[in-house]
């Protein structure tokens, strides 16, 4: 019989009303095959030559066991890198598995939380995911963060400084605006990419109780595909973060992330040395881009969001990847114009600048 046919398939099934539905978030393209991929943001370096080491050292026997739960040394590296007590610290299976936890944590009240219209997409999906009421608040006309709007009432503020996918960095005597004026609920500055901006709401720590800073080791540090992210706090709210997380599963981060991550904390000097290798890229892909008749955002992070005048956005996205050049493309409202470029080494982009020289006829034909 076929199946497709069958009626009681087509009719909603009474389970089907209590079955949490959401709509996922939708990441970056991973494409198992050789092309150039400046479309989600990971470092074009390795991370540090210690962390290759390390694993090459790896006593495997330890695979038997349970990893530390408390994820102690990796905790204590970060706490030394930043000058915190181990008790202000929690990490997590990449940003996205901190940042979740926050919202089951923290966004508890019949209030909206707030972000931006335009900002980092998985903040409406675990908002609907955990039904934590939430309204957005539009970026002003230059795509930048009006503070004024989070100072209603509301249950939780949250944003990315650098935002995402602008790229624009707002100064941090307007998060310390923002973060003085929700002193009632929990603001929780995503700090993804402030390694390649400016000033981090960590020195602010001490002064705000709620306050939390979530960082992560996909961008700067060079380890997407090892997910390490962390939540830097005041011990109280950290404790409470912990308690979600030991109710949830304890054992989130797996050795090899655990040890690997302790090493790329330790190697300060070849972390300063990768982000400034990609401010300077930055820089310069920049200006080349401007040359092309680009128009940027005021990039302060590992990628550029750009839009041409005269070339439509989705046709380029689409003929840079016919041609192996992978960028991200939203074509959602306000920014169905612009493509998110990530800074990748001089030598790709230099790849990227000369096909798109060729295709707007400002080299040899295409
Ligand atoms: C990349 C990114 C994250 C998440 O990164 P993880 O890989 O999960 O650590 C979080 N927030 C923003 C704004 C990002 O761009």
């Amino acid at each position: 019989m076929d199946r497709s046919l069958r009626v009681e398939d087509k009719i909603m099934k009474a389970f089907e009303k209590n079955i949490r539905k959401v709509e996922p978030y939708v990441p970056g393209e991973q494409p198992q095959s050789k092309v150039i991929k400046l479309n989600t943001n990971e470092n074009p370096y390795p991370p540090s030559p210690k962390v290759a080491k390390a694993l090459e050292e790896m006593d495997t026997d330890r695979f038997r066991l349970y990893p530390d739960p408390s994820c102690g040394p990796l905790v204590e590296a970060l706490a030394e890198f930043y000058h915190v007590d181990p008790e202000q610290v929690f990490v997590g299976v990449g940003s996205d598995d901190v940042l979740s936890m926050c919202f089951l944590t923290f966004f508890n009240s019949d209030k909206p939380i707030l972000f931006p219209d335009i900002t980092y997409s998985f903040y409406k999906v675990w908002a609907e995911l955990y039904r934590i009421p939430y309204e957005c608040q539009k970026l002003d006309e230059d795509f930048r963060i009006v503070k004024e709007d989070y100072y209603k009432e509301n249950g939780g503020v949250i944003f990315p400084n650098p935002n995402a996918p602008t790229a624009i960095y707002e100064d941090l005597d307007d998060v310390e605006d923002i973060i003085r004026a929700n002193q009632d609920v929990i603001v929780i500055v995503d700090e993804a990419y402030v390694d390649f901006a400016g000033r981090s709401a960590l020195e602010l720590i001490g002064r705000y109780d709620n306050l939390i800073v979530v960082q992560t080791f996909s961008k700067a540090r060079s380890m997407a595909g090892m997910r390490i992210g962390y939540a830097i706090s005041n011990p109280m709210l950290i404790k409470y973060l912990n308690d979600a997380k030991y109710s949830f599963n304890s054992y989130t981060m797996n050795q090899a992330a655990l040890v690997c991550g302790v090493e790329a904390v330790k190697d300060k000097a070849y972390f300063e040395e990768s982000v400034r290798k990609i401010i300077e890229t930055r820089e310069w892909a920049k200006g080349r881009l401007e040359e092309l008749g680009f128009c940027c955002l005021d990039s302060s992070a590992n990628f550029i969001f750009a839009r041409h005048p005269e070339y439509d956005a989705k046709e380029l996205f689409e003929v840079l990847k016919e041609n192996g050049i992978y960028v991200r493309y939203w074509g959602s409202e306000r920014i169905e114009q612009y493509l998110r470029i990530t800074v990748g080494t001089r030598e790709v982009m230099e790849t990227l600048f000369e096909f798109l020289n060729r295709y707007m006829g400002k080299g040899e034909c295409l």
